[in-house]
């Protein structure tokens, strides 16, 4: 797993670090050095955001004439700002502009980079215009509801590229990587929908799956974020404030946190 060796190395740094002092004086007064902080050893982690959509394809629009692929570039930029501040990770997004990447671009440029983590951005639209609220998702063969299985189609269906892997994920869905990158994702997952649901309101069932192109990197815990959607007047007004999307990147960097230090949600809210 991906967040194994970044927590293995801090743990190396601190023992390294008591050990010297311990061959230094000798005693067990080595202690205290644990009380500063220690750098991680290596690079730190680097987090792939992946605000969605761009250039010619604005994505949903809202009743309002919200273009989903703003509200996305703009709550990763923040998100990018908080992750950053932090001070642990390394943190790239597939796009900084308002330009079209296709889905599969998107997957390459998490791999070649190395990304331990893909998070990919939307606010997307439904048909029923009552539905509202925060939703997050991982790959499935299957999806696992209607609506879900609609929302898929419609986001391969930007780029018809991106719908043209059948074969390649289907050799590798049996792997091992690939068995270690499905449960990293749906840990992310949970970690996600509990962090969200202390401060948005969520759909219910928030945790869903489906064959989302964006989301079949092998080898990287990748999930896909509806942090409400465009078809909701509410959503729409909610997204449209710089504050609300401060409230959701703060709960989605507290997700990442969660997700790097090993925590899983045994339980999933339902809201
Ligand atoms: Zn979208």
């Amino acid at each position: 797993m991906k967040s194994g060796p970044a927590l293995l190395l801090l743990r190396r740094h601190l023992l390294l670090g008591a050990g010297l002092l311990a061959g230094n004086f000798g005693s067990a007064e080595a202690a205290p050095a644990a009380k500063t902080s220690p750098k991680p050893v290596g690079p730190l982690p680097l987090v792939m955001l992946d605000p969605g959509h761009g250039g010619k394809d604005p994505g949903a629009i809202g009743a309002s004439g919200t273009f989903e692929k703003h509200i996305a570039l703009a709550t990763a930029m923040e998100l990018r700002r908080q992750l950053l501040a932090s001070g642990r990770y390394r943190v790239a997004l597939t796009r900084i502009r308002d330009v079209f990447i296709p889905l599969d671009d998107r997957v390459t440029i998490a791999q070649r980079q190395g990304a331990a983590l893909f998070v990919s951005m939307h606010a997307d639209a439904l048909s029923d215009r009552q539905v509202r609220g925060a939703s997050v998702y991982t790959l499935g063969e299957v999806a696992s509801d209607q609506q879900t299985a609609a929302l898929a189609v419609r986001e391969n269906a930007v780029d018809r590229a991106g719908v043209s892997r059948g074969p390649e994920v289907a050799n590798i869905l049996g792997s091992l990587v690939r068995q270690e990158t499905k449960a990293g994702s749906a840990r992310m997952a949970r970690t996600m929908v509990r962090a969200l649901g202390h401060d948005v309101p969520l759909l219910a069932h928030p945790q869903r799956q489906a064959s989302f192109a964006v989301l079949k990197a092998a080898d990287i815990p990748s999930v896909l974020v509806e942090m409400g959607f465009m078809s909701n007047r509410d959503d729409e007004a909610a997204l449209r404030k710089a504050d609300h999307r401060k409230l959701v990147a703060t709960a989605m960097k507290r997700a990442v946190d969660g997700f790097f230090a090993g925590v899983s949600g045994a339980k999933t809210p339902i809201g």
